[in-house]
């Protein structure tokens, strides 16, 4: 007996979502249980990099769940060898941490920039992160977002983070004390709203975290694997920090995620870290499969200049509607709207078969597949278009 009434009402109410059900995916599109056909700007939060269901994760986990799921934490394997052993060689890091979620690798480096601390700094503990920085949603990670809905939930938090402001190089320096052991940001802040740190102050912080011996740390949960036309963010730069996180993109739809460090940073000993599923067999031999693709220079240009052509065509739609500027870089890209009409544009495209991102309630977030399509992205503005034209002409009526 349970007291649910609906299948709906047995699941813990966290969001608001549509009432579909989705039961297929493919590529750029996902179907619900209608047989509705939609086109997917989402992708699962940009987790999604080489579309839904793409055959070369699904046979790897095919293959390898026949194989092994799991032998123990405790034992090597041979997938998750492999895939450490590639994003090493195509990193500036030369030691990983597997985890579960983008939080859970966030998670690992406070743990392992609170570690440098007190092997390295006397005990240095604090971290200075940015006012609109999101790192996840357990407890730490909250308590290091800069997101403003947090700050009055689940107190007391996490101590030990100040907050500084992105691009302000000054507002940095101003919080460093004998305390603070490391810096961590977004390259890109992305449930801000796509706002980039720009290459200029990521330079500053590489000298000031250096200058001042401390770590710098870089979110690229949402930035990495491709998403921004190179394979990591902080190429773009030419900035080296000492830990990074991956998530989202890494495990092209399931569930993995990675923390990296150099070797001066990986202070890790036995007991510090670890976890049940940390870099199982599975979900590794999927993070393989998607590196083999998206580390490839055909791919990653192919992502460029898809980015500039995306970028291009909102830049025109923003000029016929007279909308604001648009931010990001490569495949997550932002369209300021200057009005608070982001979610109804929303609702407005999934009713059409469209399915956008509202970050904030005056902004739509763009993050595709990576192997997106001309023809998509022009799918896709025909309809953003069309739904801003239908609202432009109800607020001249009104
Ligand atoms: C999504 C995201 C996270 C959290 O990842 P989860 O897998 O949801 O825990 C952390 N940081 C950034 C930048 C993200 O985009």
């Amino acid at each position: 007996m349970t007291n649910a009434t609906h299948p709906y009402d047995a699941l813990m109410d966290i969001t608001a979502r549509p009432k579909a059900v989705f039961v297929r995916g493919a590529g750029s599109y996902l179907w619900d249980d209608s047989r509705k056909r939609y086109l997917d700007f989402v992708q699962g939060w940009a987790v999604n990099c080489l579309g839904h269901s793409p055959p070369a994760v699904a046979d790897a986990l095919s293959a390898q769940s026949r194989r092994l799921l799991t032998p123990s934490p405790a034992f090597y394997n041979e997938p998750s060898l492999k895939l450490a052993q590639a994003l090493v060689e195509t990193s500036c890091f030369d030691r990983v941490f597997f985890a579960n979620s983008g939080a859970e690798a966030n998670e690992g480096a406070i743990k392992l920039a609170r570690k440098f601390g007190s092997v390295h700094k006397g005990g240095a503990f604090e971290i200075i992160t940015f006012a609109g920085g999101f790192h996840g949603r357990t407890l730490a990670t909250m308590s290091a977002s800069g997101k403003k809905a947090f700050e009055p939930l689940f107190e007391p938090k996490v101590s030990g983070f100040k907050r500084a402001t992105l691009n302000d190089i000054a507002s940095v320096e101003a919080l460093v004390t004998a305390n603070t052991v490391a810096v961590m940001l977004e390259p890109i802040q992305g449930e801000a709203g796509v706002w980039p740190a720009t290459d200029k102050f990521l330079q500053e912080l590489r000298a000031l975290t250096k200058a001042h011996g401390l770590l710098l740390v870089f979110d690229e949960i949402q930035t990495g694997m491709g998403r921004t036309g190179k394979l990591f963010h902080y190429e773009h730069a030419g900035v080296a920090p000492d830990i990074m996180t991956l998530g989202k993109g890494i495990g092209g739809g399931v569930p993995l995620a990675a923390l990296l460090a150099t070797e001066h940073a990986s202070c890790f000993e036995h007991g510090d870290q670890g976890g049940t599923f940390n870099g199982n067999p599975v979900m590794c031999a999927a993070g393989l499969a998607v590196l083999e693709e998206v580390g490839k220079p055909e791919f990653l240009k192919a992502v460029t200049d898809a980015g500039l052509l995306l970028e291009s065509e909102l830049q025109k739609v923003s000029a016929r509607h007279g909308l604001g500027e648009v931010r990001g870089r490569g495949l997550l890209l932002a369209l300021d709207l200057k009005l608070p009409i982001a979610p109804a544009i929303v609702a407005q495209a999934f009713q059409e078969g469209v399915l956008l991102n509202a970050p904030q309630v005056d902004t739509l977030r763009f993050m595709p597949a990576l192997n997106v399509t001309r023809e998509e992205i022009a799918e896709m503005i025909d309809c953003l278009d069309a739904i801003l034209t239908k609202a432009g002409a109800a607020r001249r009526v009104a």
